[in-house]
């Protein structure tokens, strides 16, 4: 690989020079969504900053097996132990089948950030469909002396843990801490300590999900899910995991211990975490009333939202952020990143116009090398978008005549629109593809009307009635003037 890419790793908590096990093959595993509603502007992000990972690890020539999970089983209400399954619950309030609710968000979620241009994982693999893999996984640790059995449930002894590893490692939380702040709630007491998490649950009568296993009918615990799916898809070490810095702790602390227990210690070489998407300074929750779903940015349709936005705004609006960075969502902020994409967009198709000179009085390369640098800087997308607003004043420059530039630096530069903006940030032209579409059907148009005429002056009515026919058919009215036409769309 030519670039160095410099990534910040949660667990040493500084930026580390990438180095996969197996080089060129790269396995990063991300936590997807829980599938119980529509996807809302808290997925939007991790789904957007692992996609650009994904496309700047691809473009720097690895080959990466991406996975990104579905929940579809065991996640309970406030992340805890006790309460019910998110899509349980949902599936009792709509009576419908479980898996009904979890399909119908799951095409709702694929189908909202297929619009924001995030590219489909490698393996998308289903908790529910991994039900043996996590019960090998827990009489791993259960053989090891690590879990314990309590009313049919299984925990994971996180006390005995600790006196061998580090149960803090990642999110840096110290047990004693842990057990001073953890309150004591329903259905905990059956634990040895409140800060013991769920390897397997025993159903209540209730409860809808449940398969047999050696300890009861039940179900896995969430955390459980993406450390079997993690090793089945991409062996015992991996390179890269990823998620929402929400899941940092418990999740991925979880996750942490039951991999050092049942697979071994540093089985995942870089943790990545992006952070949070915050509404006009608050945090977002539908108990708050500012709950957006993509679906209703993309309408307009919420009371909070003063317009409608396009998936490449929010896109765009995303990574104008660095992916560490909090990120506050208002209205201003997103009709500045509408306003700062459409320039970036028109820029484009002037450049697209632009007819080399002789000579050039500008040198692009540097700032090809600096974009690289950006990105090799963890991630450093606004950075890179930056160097994309001064080129837009060279590329208005050379339009209005002020500068020249020659063949090999205008290649240079659509090149680094084309690397940089459409490849690795994942923005579409859509205006200007929407823009050459209409621009073709209209010379179409004419060019079959211009036949019809001909067809007319040779009196061959047939053909010239036809055309008129089959045009109509597709909405295109004609109208006919003397020696020439006008039309139109229905
Ligand atoms: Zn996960």
């Amino acid at each position: 690989m030519e670039q160095k890419l410099n990534i910040y790793n949660s667990l040493s908590r500084t930026k580390e020079e990438f180095k996969p096990i197996n080089s060129p093959f790269v396995g990063m595993y991300v936590c997807g969504p829980t599938v119980y509603g529509d996807a809302h502007l808290g997925h939007a992000r991790p789904a957007i900053t692992f996609d650009v990972l994904f496309r700047y690890l691809k473009h720097l020539g690895y080959k990466v097996r991406y996975v990104r999970n579905i929940t579809d089983v065991g996640h309970l209400e406030n992340d805890a132990d006790s309460g019910e399954d998110k899509i349980a619950k949902k599936a009792k309030l709509e009576q419908l089948e479980p898996m009904e609710v979890a399909q119908n968000y799951i095409n709702r979620y694929h189908n909202d950030i297929h619009k924001l241009n995030v590219l489909d994982p490698s393996i998308e693999p289903h908790a529910s469909g991994h039900i043996i893999e996590q019960m090998e996984m827990i009489q791993k640790i259960i053989d090891a002396g690590y879990a314990y059995e309590s009313n049919g449930s299984i925990y994971f002894d996180v006390e005995k843990y600790s006196k061998k590893y580090n149960y803090g490692l990642l999110s840096g939380r110290i047990l004693d801490d842990l057990y001073s702040n953890t309150r004591e709630l329903d259905g905990q007491s059956e634990k040895k300590n409140s800060y013991d998490f769920a390897l397997w649950k025993k159903a209540n009568p209730e409860h809808i999900m449940r398969w047999n296993s050696p300890w009861s009918v039940g179900f896995p615990g969430w955390h459980l899910e993406c450390s079997a799916m993690g090793h089945k898809y991409l062996g015992e070490r991996f390179d890269i995991h990823g998620g929402g810095m929400d899941l940092l702790f418990p999740h991925h602390e979880c996750e942490i211990a039951q991999n050092t227990i049942a697979v071994g210690e540093k089985t995942i070489n870089y943790w990545v975490h992006n952070n949070m998407i915050t509404i006009n300074g608050q945090k977002m929750g539908k108990s708050l009333g500012n709950f957006i779903t993509l679906g209703d940015l993309f309408s307009g349709n919420n009371k909070i939202l003063e317009k409608e936005y396009s998936p490449m705004v929010i896109r765009f609006f995303i990574l104008q952020a660095h992916y560490r960075s909090t990120l506050d969502f208002s209205n201003e902020a997103l009709q500045a990143a509408e306003k700062g994409l459409n320039r970036l967009l028109k820029a484009y198709d002037t450049l697209l116009k632009i007819k080399p000179e002789n000579s050039s009085t500008t040198e692009i390369i540097e700032v090809q090398n600096k974009c690289y640098e950006a990105m090799n800087d963890d991630l450093n997308t606004p950075i890179v978008i930056s160097y994309l607003f001064d080129l837009t004043k060279s590329i208005n420059s050379i339009s209005d005549g002020k500068e020249k530039i020659d063949a090999k630096n205008l290649e240079l530069l659509k090149n680094i629109f084309d690397i940089f903006l459409f490849d690795i940030l994942g923005i579409t032209n859509e205006t200007a593809d929407n823009h050459n579409n209409s621009e073709m059907l209209n010379n179409i148009i004419d060019m079959v009307l211009n036949l019809r005429l001909q067809a007319k002056t040779n009196k061959d009515f047939t053909t010239s009635d036809f055309i008129r026919n089959e045009l109509q058919k597709n909405g295109i009215i004609v109208k006919d003037k003397k020696d020439s036409f006008e039309w139109e769309i229905e």
